[in-house]
């Protein structure tokens, strides 16, 4: 599967936290603040080339030579749907490679490296880590991480990243 440099990035208005976060589960590269306004979300959008995602007519009406997608559903099923269609984006590539809170791509790390920051049982029990290298977050797989990754192969059908792959479970 087509690993990151090839997949769009993405920058998601105000309005769309719960899509760009999916964005992240999918390891796509998905700009999100919440106090953001419509001109810096074009802005960064241009600067940085990455397409807009939005619910709003007026920033989809833009000017400037910026691709934008306008989001039609407040459900996000749907929106996430929307955009993989869009942007011919399959449901493959490694889920949970990118930080969910930061938009960073995390990084693998040992268990003995993590060794006093996550619960023992969880050490004992899990086998790989990767950790987010700018707010420390520790991911691992687990019972939640399957869940969304259910979740995804419903909304976008099967293909997702294969059970050994997956990494999640902020701490
Ligand atoms: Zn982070």
């Amino acid at each position: 599967m087509a690993e990151t440099d090839d997949r769009p990035a993405f920058i998601a208005d105000a309005m769309l936290g719960r899509l760009a976060r999916a964005l992240r589960m999918l390891g796509l590269d998905t700009f999100y603040r919440s106090d953001i306004d419509d001109n810096e979300l074009k802005l960064t959008a241009l600067r940085e080339g990455r397409a807009i995602l939005t619910r709003d007519h007026e920033v989809a009406e833009t000017s400037l030579p910026v691709t934008v997608l306008l989001i039609e559903s407040d459900d996000v099923e749907e929106q996430l749907l929307q955009t993989a269609r869009a942007f011919h984006i399959a449901p493959g590539g490694k889920l949970f490679s990118r930080c969910l809170i930061c938009n960073v791509e995390v990084e693998d790390v040992l268990p003995s490296e993590i060794r006093d920051e996550v619960p023992e049982y969880v050490l004992a029990t899990q086998r790989r880590f990767s950790r987010c290298p700018s707010c420390g977050r520790i991911y691992w797989a687990a019972t939640h991480v399957e869940h969304a990754r259910e979740w995804l192969e419903r909304v976008l059908g099967p293909g997702c990243a294969p059970g050994e792959d997956g990494q999640g479970e902020e701490r």
